[in-house]
């Protein structure tokens, strides 16, 4: 290190892709694929990776870049944070960025969900529902209220806690052992299908198999019931109509709370502000992240009702809740969410995505539905997934798209779409292009 200052290297993309090889950990990406996709800018639905190549963004980032990149409102309100305070929070403080989104927040919810608790990502804010479903009956007089139950395709993120309540073998195996009091619940989708296998008759577990587990349980220990309205990544599965209404009456009669888990589904991903609306219910406890600051800044939010809120007065250590992080409520993600909620609502964005998302899921219905080697197509707004028969297939079709100037994502068989809820119809219709040859291509030529 040396005093002196220098004006920044810009590397050649064949630098940065040997400096990525060497020093990065990717992760959910094998050690050692010798050249990644790297990213050094955006604008609008596009990025431009480090050899100067530009692409369509079919998966908004990580599905949080929600209103796109360079945003000119999101970056101002950024650049105007940063200036004035970056962080307060914590032991009788907090900042003004942060009371005032809050207070929005419970706005654009409506009562009873009036008080919410800020974090930095998505694992974080269902880890922190936890404590607060489990601390909330505590003060109620029921300490013995501690299980979570969950789906067991369902997916809430990779902290040890929530690695414990999403159960997958890639969280799984080798990193036991994991905390106690989860347990999961049968995903209402049909086991035959989700092998492929040709059968008689689906049979799909129903709203049924949650009050078994609470019974199996008993009732008197399950805190609460975690779900997504559509399984991200767990394969874009919505939910069966009904099901949450169901869920919500279960959890009612046996003293569970209800957290939705809206990360990946809420402000705006579903054509909807949130996707548990569809249903007409509410739950105890909601979980946001991703496009609550469309990617600018990490942030969530676990917003809850004020019967679970004031509980918290009753603690008998601190008289409230005792959860936090040193960067709870950063001014600069709270200022980016209160501008993000903003342009969803004036510049209509929600209203695109609606519908964007019935084009997408259309077209893609429509002209990839019956195509060899696809064995499903689903989605609801802009979350839509194209199933494939082998991973091979899965992935050849990524790489076409990604040759033909699209980006788009995959795990296992299932590839989706997710761009931006900015997209234009003239944007969707090439990525569906983009598919649709990748889908032919594929046919044409087998690994
Ligand atoms: N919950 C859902 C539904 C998600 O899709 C994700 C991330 O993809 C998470 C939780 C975890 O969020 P994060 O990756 O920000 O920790």
């Amino acid at each position: 290190m040396t005093g002196t200052s220098v004006a920044p290297r810009v590397h050649t993309g064949e630098e940065l892709a040997e400096l990525d090889h060497r020093h990065l950990l990717h992760p959910f990406t094998p050690v050692g694929v010798s050249e990644q996709l790297v990213i050094v800018s955006g604008q609008g639905c596009e990025v431009t990776d480090s050899h100067g190549r530009s692409y369509l963004d079919g998966r908004s980032g990580q599905y949080n870049a929600t209103l796109g990149y360079g945003h000119p409102r999101v970056l101002a309100a950024l650049r105007e944070q940063s200036e004035k305070l970056m962080t307060y929070a914590l032991l009788g403080a907090s900042n003004e960025a942060a009371v005032l989104l809050a207070a929005k927040l419970a706005e654009l919810y409506g009562e009873p969900l009036t008080h919410s608790l800020f974090c930095n990502s998505g694992s974080e804010a269902n880890e922190a529902a936890v404590r607060i479903v489990r601390m909330y009956h505590a003060m109620r007089g029921q300490p013995e209220r501690t299980t979570v139950l969950s789906l067991a395709e369902g997916y809430h993120g990779t902290t040890i806690a929530m690695s414990a309540m999403t159960a997958s073998p890639l969280l799984w195996a080798g990193c036991g052992p994991l905390p106690g009091g989860f347990a999961h619940v049968p995903t209402p989708r049909c086991a035959a299908c989700a092998t492929g296998a040709a059968h008689d008759g689906c049979v799909v577990p129903g709203p049924e198999a949650l009050e078994e587990a609470i019974l199996a349980h008993g009732a008197e220990r399950v805190a609460a019931f975690i779900v997504e309205p559509v399984l991200g990544v767990g394969g874009i599965r919505p939910l069966p109509e009904g099901y949450l209404r169901a869920v919500r009456e279960i959890c009612d009669r046996h003293g569970v709370l209800l957290i939705l888990d809206e990360i990946t589904t809420g402000l705006g991903r579903t054509g909807v502000w949130f996707a548990h609306q569809r249903e007409g219910i509410r739950p105890d406890v909601i979980t946001t992240a991703k496009g609550l600051t469309s990617g600018y800044v990490p942030f969530a939010a676990v917003t809850m009702t004020s019967t679970v809120a004031e509980a918290f007065a009753g603690d008998p250590m601190l008289g409230g809740l005792r959860h936090g992080h040193t960067t709870s409520g950063h001014a600069l993600g709270a200022a980016v969410a209160l501008t993000v909620l903003d342009v969803l609502d004036t510049d209509g964005v929600v209203a695109n995505a609606a519908a964007a998302g019935e084009r997408l899921c259309g077209q893609l219905a429509q002209r990839l539905g019956g195509l060899p080697g696809v064995r499903e197509v689903r989605g609801v707004g802009l979350l839509a997934a194209v199933e494939f028969d082998s991973f091979m297939r899965a992935a050849q079709v990524v790489g076409a798209c990604r040759a033909a100037g699209v980006i788009v994502r995959c795990e296992g068989t299932v590839l989706s779409v997710a761009p931006p809820l900015v997209v234009t119809a003239e944007q969707v219709d090439r990525i569906v292009d983009a598919l649709y040859a990748g889908v032919l291509a594929a046919d044409a030529a087998p690994p």
